[in-house]
């Protein structure tokens, strides 16, 4: 599916770039135009971002004029800070989907349960101390709500939100001309898909759906996590997600109380993963979820 690699960057199309790194297998991906570099994710901390950008050296001479997070996630975003004043200058764009900054605001303004997966981070060992002692949480100001479309110079990239899934502030990038997708998190290759506590369970297959209207048979579509996949792969994972909206559903409807609800047969994952996913689920068909 590449086109060959330069120093461990692997190109999925002319001028696009993805490379996975440790710890937890984030991928970044760096998208060459002719009026700089748009990089899409950061990393971890603010050291990990430094090494990044060393790495896009390998690519191009440019500036790193945008970054582009696919999500709120730590993982996805801790190395946003390196990109902007004052580490650098003139500082690069950040842009979001418009509830992925919101949360993002949130967790840099000290929202309890962020503080509290930081300071458990800190006390993981020296390297992650070190880490979180200089964490800058950089928050996108440039917000997305459906659709935007960033110009390269000589190319164009559209920033797109097709619903909610993996979270509510979900951006995929799509370059028609490279026939590739960039996906975050909304498709994982590396493990199962992350049903987490701000996941929309039932909503995440249309969401799908609607990327894959833009899929032909050679379209490359990079998770946040693992390898660049096909559509085929993309329907299969859609088709599971489904059945996991569909179970929870049908569950509910047959009265089967959430504290019982993973210990029914048929689930399309481990039930190990999907305590979230039901939860959430079970919480959307209540009506307690907005
Ligand atoms: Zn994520």
């Amino acid at each position: 599916m590449g086109k060959g690699t330069v120093g461990g960057w692997r190109e999925v199309a002319a001028g696009v770039f993805q490379r996975r790194y440790q710890p937890v297998d984030v991928t970044v991906c760096a998208i060459v135009g002719a009026d700089g570099i748009a990089v899409v994710d950061t990393r971890c901390s603010l050291a990990e971002a430094r090494e990044l950008r060393e790495h896009l050296r390998q690519l191009s001479s440019a500036p790193v004029r945008w970054v582009v997070n696919t999500h709120a996630h730590w993982d996805h975003v801790w190395g946003n800070a390196e990109f902007t004043a004052p580490r650098q200058l003139p500082p690069a764009q950040l842009w979001a989907h418009t509830a992925a900054a919101a949360e993002m605001a949130r967790s840099r303004d000290g929202d309890p349960e962020a503080a509290a997966f930081k300071a458990e981070l800190a006390a993981e060992d020296p390297t992650w101390a070190a880490r979180m002692a200089e964490l800058v949480e950089a928050v996108p100001e440039h917000t997305v709500d459906t659709a935007h479309t960033l110009d390269l110079g000589d190319r164009s990239v559209r920033l797109l939100h097709t619903g909610r899934g993996h979270t509510d502030g979900d951006l995929v990038l799509h370059l028609p001309e490279a026939d590739t997708l960039l996906v975050g998190d909304l498709v994982e290759e590396s493990g199962p898909p992350s049903f987490g506590s701000d996941s929309y369970p039932l909503e995440w297959a249309p969401t799908l759906d609607a990327l894959l209207t833009r899929c032909g048979p050679g379209t490359v579509l990079v998770p946040g996590h693992g390898e660049p996949v096909d559509s085929a792969f993309v329907r299969a994972q859609r088709d599971r997600i489904r059945a996991v909206a569909d179970h929870c559903a049908a569950l509910h409807a047959a009265g089967v109380p959430l504290a019982e609800a993973l210990a029914a047969e048929g689930w399309a994952y481990d039930p190990e993963e999907l305590g979230a996913a039901v939860e959430r689920g079970y919480a959307q068909l209540d009506g307690a979820l907005a």
